[in-house]
């Protein structure tokens, strides 16, 4: 059934991060636990309370735009999307209709078609009290109502779901490095709906839309399912319906929720609470300002870090995850100039101190003491054990110094001699056996490759 193409559009829609909600002063706190503290007359949709725009998350999605190349709006206004839900107190969410704050860009190879600004809802939860003497009941957490949320659609041009699961991917990592969001799939941070086709003669086929996808991995997997299960339905001579689907973790595949018979009318309009934005007057809007004030983008930092032509494609992922570490890495940088020093930086960078930083976040060496590590290690002055003790403990670890080896290994010799007869007998474990008791001897101090030469020169 490979004659069949597939294509995808994704719309996703992610939490800002913003120290206030969208249109009041309450906390956007995504990590509250207890429900309904962070809420006010603005956002519970108290009669005669006034909305106010979030400059800060206004900020955040002109960001995202110029980082993703598309064109800024001159004129934006928010609309009013009128439907009623218990978690939509106002009975209308704020949105963008007609004047999105971006258009156009590209990200990940996908072009997009918008990017825009609304308010988040409110979290129901539907199955609480199941089972018990009170029965089943739903409750309303308003902590989430008016969270600034950035809604990006991109085009119907993704063939494959690995494209897609990518496209996420970079879009989470973007929002990241922009500090525009966190955008944890599993927290809910963010929400992707997949629109997915399959046709034989290039055109669009009928469209599917497939929601509740909650991790990357699922992304693929839904889109994969979608692909295979339109494939073989028109490969029976069925027609393919228009409708919502569903995305089922356990079982792994999609379910029918709703069909299409025709598209909501939200009934749109222009919210008249709110002032219309003429970016085009406000300076810090400008394209121009907003770049200027961009991190090295992931994109870039990618190429530049290939562009070195000593990392592993993976190695590079860890550094474009990271910005701490690869800022780390910058600064070591220019510090070592040839590539074995680099790539020697490189592999306690990602191994030993990205490890250490699991379990202790906060912890980071200082840039010139690693760079002294790395050049003792490959001067062979510190073995790998010493360099690595010395990054973690922040002092150069003590080496006992060459001239005391012949003592030391004279001590040792003479202590063991089955061992001695068993070398001279060929036996290759006894110099490992030698070589751990003079490291023992010098309490570690000793370089493992200078004992063994010290041995053999006394042992012929
Ligand atoms: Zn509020």
């Amino acid at each position: 059934m490979s004659e069949y193409r597939l294509t995808v559009g994704l719309e996703v829609h992610a939490e800002l991060r913003t120290e206030t909600k969208m249109f009041c002063a309450c906390r956007n706190a995504p990590d509250e636990r207890a429900p309904n503290v962070h809420v006010c007359p603005v956002c519970l949709a108290h009669p005669g309370t006034l909305p106010v725009i979030n400059k800060q998350a206004v900020h955040n999605v002109l960001r995202m735009g110029v980082a993703m190349d598309g064109t800024l709006a001159d004129y934006t206004e928010f609309d009013r999307k009128n439907y009623f839900y218990p978690d939509i107190p106002k009975g209308y969410q704020i949105s963008q209709y007609q004047h999105p704050l971006v258009r156009g860009g590209t990200l990940a190879g996908v072009a997009l078609t918008r990017v825009h600004l609304e308010e988040d809802t409110a979290r129901s939860q539907h199955t609480l009290g199941k089972g018990t003497s009170e029965g089943e009941k739903s409750l309303v957490d308003y902590n989430r109502a008016g969270v600034p949320l950035l809604e990006l659609v991109t085009e119907p041009v993704i063939h494959s779901a690995e494209d897609a699961g990518r496209f996420a991917r970079e879009l989470q990592l973007l929002l990241r490095s922009v500090g525009a969001g966190e955008a944890n799939m599993e927290k809910g941070e963010m929400r992707l709906e997949a629109n997915i086709s399959v046709s034989k003669d290039g055109t669009l086929g009928t469209k599917v839309e497939v929601k509740n996808i909650n991790s990357f991995r699922s992304v693929e997997r839904a889109i994969a399912f979608e692909a295979a299960r339109q494939s073989a339905a028109l490969e029976k001579g069925e027609v393919i319906v228009q409708e919502t689907r569903g995305w089922d973790e356990a079982a792994q595949k999609t379910f029918s929720q709703r069909k299409k018979e025709s598209s909501h009318d939200y009934r749109y309009f222009p919210d008249p609470d709110l002032p219309k934005l003429v970016l085009s007057e406000l300076p810090e809007c400008s394209a121009a300002a907003l770049r200027a004030g961009l991190p090295e983008l992931p994109a870039a930092k990618r190429a530049r870090l290939q562009a070195l032509g000593i990392l592993q494609n993976q190695d590079i992922a860890q550094l474009v995850e990271d910005a701490v570490l690869s800022d780390f890495f910058s600064k070591v940088e220019t510090e070592l100039d040839t590539p074995e020093l680099l790539k020697t930086a490189a592999n306690f960078i990602l191994n030993d101190i990205a490890g250490e930083r699991k379990k202790n976040p906060d912890w980071m060496p200082q840039a010139a003491h690693v760079v002294a590590v790395v050049r003792a290690y490959q001067s062979g002055a510190l073995a790998s054990p010493q360099a690595k003790s010395s990054i973690l403990s922040g002092t150069m670890a003590s080496v006992t110094a060459a001239e005391t080896l012949p003592a030391l290994v004279a001590g040792i010799i003479d202590a063991h001699p089955q061992v001695v007869a068993d070398y001279k007998a060929g036996k290759g474990a006894a110099l490992q056996f030698l070589i751990g008791q003079g490291m023992k001897e010098s309490k570690g101090s000793a370089n493992p490759q200078a004992l063994r030469e010290a041995i053999q020169k006394i042992l012929g």
